[in-house]
């Protein structure tokens, strides 16, 4: 489809705004680097521009072909589709050295001769003097002559960038006018000697070849803008505008990283959250709609997203509250797609119903629905249906099965079952009216019952409500649950 430029926000009336997100893949991709993406994604949304993907795959020792299938994979998982085809940016090797020698040309880079063992030798003595490690200049200064005569002999060279006295200045999309000295950077390096482009020399070129208008990403690339401009001007071409991201934190304040559990977006698909409410959560995260809405579908933000409204500092990941807000997706799901992932999940376990299991089966999932904070948890009680419980909370098992008075009412309960007729199984009230009566009978509370068999018949202390558990699980299971847990709590029995 089409899209329809809309009115621009944040550059000139008549220009596209192009916006990119650029991973290397070295990894998984973590949730910041899926947060920039998103952001990127919902302006080229919002004001109809572009968004596009490039790979930034030139440094070959650390880029895996896997890294790349898992971007792409977590890219459309999150439902971020791109325009135009992926863009490589090693393919582009020849076009960034014809780049860096142009600023050869004209004067704007250097040849640089020194050898890194030279190189080294001045970063350890200036070390030791603890003065400025920064390139001193040498072949800066190197005439004519000298360069000829180095060339001659065959010498290697590095192409260096000549930054010239004066300040970068920007106006960050985010952190507003940002300023630097020229002074505080180095004469660096845009080619290596071995003939291959520096990255910060390759952004820019992709970045202008690939029409940019925005760059948007981690601030820790702020340093690299600075320089970036200094070969967008040198190269008289026009300068995107730029804003970075604040990071994000793990509840240390230390950048989020595996130390602290998830971090990728894989990990947290593994862990049964769902795109939509990590694509939400990753939204709220350095980002606030100015209302206290927090629950945000992609189409609502699309239209809402505005960078004037990022935050300026970083932001700390709650995963208690991505948790919360996938269970509120969960809830919504629709049946059918509950059903889908339940089915799928059978068929996982090479598991089948036999027919009187469906409906009951169907209930049970619609029970769990809202309960449920993962798919994963989703999945892990669904098993309750058909496994008898391994083993029991033992905070539960402490309090119920280790007290007489408890293990006797759970006795008593399956002696009475045992001798109803299958008729008690036909519905939720009949197994309540029962649960009640038996209560009353044995001048206990009906807590007092609930509780012990919920732990007996499920191995856990929260669950559906009991009186659905004992309609879902039927008669047979409900008599042979009771039987294991009675053995076992005679186990841990203590008075
Ligand atoms: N490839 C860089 C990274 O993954 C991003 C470069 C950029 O966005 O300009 O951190």
């Amino acid at each position: 489809m089409q899209k329809k430029p809309k009115k621009v926000e944040y550059f000139g009336e008549n220009l596209q705004p192009v916006f990119r997100f650029a991973p290397s893949p070295t990894g998984f991709l973590h949730v910041g680097g899926a947060r920039t993406a998103i952001f990127n994604w919902l302006l080229a949304q919002k004001t109809g521009g572009k968004f596009l993907l490039r790979i930034e795959d030139t440094d070959k020792a650390r880029s895996t072909r896997e890294a790349i299938e898992q971007i792409f994979n977590s890219l459309q998982w999150l439902g971020l589709n791109w325009d135009e085809r992926v863009y490589f940016q090693s393919e582009q090797r020849s076009r960034h050295i014809s780049v860096a020698r142009s600023l050869l040309d004209r004067g704007k880079a250097y040849r640089c001769f020194c050898t890194k063992e030279k190189l080294n030798e001045k970063r350890r003595r200036a070390e030791t003097l603890k003065i400025n490690q920064r390139y001193d200049g040498t072949c800066r200064h190197l005439t004519q002559k000298q360069i000829e005569q180095n060339l001659k002999q065959g010498k290697p060279f590095a192409l260096r960038f000549k930054v010239e006295p004066g300040e970068v200045a920007f106006k960050d999309l985010i952190h507003g006018i940002t300023r630097v000295n020229n002074a505080v950077l180095d004469d660096f390096i845009i080619l290596r000697s071995d003939g291959s482009p520096v990255y910060q020399l390759a952004v820019v070129a992709d970045d202008h070849d690939m029409g940019i208008t925005t760059v948007l990403r981690g601030d820790d690339h702020i340093a690299n803008t600075n320089k970036q401009i200094l070969i967008y001007r040198a190269l008289n071409w026009p300068v995107p505008e730029y804003g970075h991201l604040p990071l994000i934190l793990g509840p240390d304040k230390i950048r989020l990283s595996k130390r602290h559990g998830a971090a990728s977006v894989e990990e947290f698909r593994k862990s049964g959250i769902l795109p939509e409410a990590l694509f939400n959560y990753l939204c709220l995260l350095g980002w606030a709609p100015g209302d206290d809405r927090e629950i945000l579908n992609r189409s609502e933000l699309s239209r809402i997203f505005s960078v004037e409204r990022i935050h300026h500092t970083s932001a700390v990941f709650d995963v208690k509250k991505l948790y919360w807000l996938n269970s509120k997706y969960i809830a919504a799901l629709p049946q059918k797609e509950l059903w889908r992932i339940a089915n799928d999940w059978l068929a996982e376990k090479g598991l089948t119903l036999v027919a009187q299991q469906q409906e009951r089966f169907r209930f049970y999932t619609e029970l769990l629905q809202p309960r449920s904070k993962t798919l994963q948890e989703f999945k892990e009680n669904l098993s309750v249906f058909f496994n008898d419980p391994e083993s029991y909370e033992d905070k539960g098992a402490q309090k119920y099965f280790a007290k007489q008075t408890y293990r006797t009412i759970l006795m008593r309960f399956y002696e009475i079952v045992k001798s109803q007729p299958p008729s008690l199984y036909a519905n939720v009230q009949a197994i309540e009216g029962f649960i009640r009566e038996f209560a009353e009978a044995e001048g206990v509370s009906a807590a007092k019952v609930i509780h012990p068999l919920r732990l007996a018949l499920t191995g856990k202390t929260t669950s559906p409500g009991i009186f659905e558990m004992i309609y879902i699980l039927g008669r047979k299971k409900l008599q042979q649950r009771l039987n294991k847990a009675l053995q076992f709590a005679a186990k841990v029995g203590v008075e």
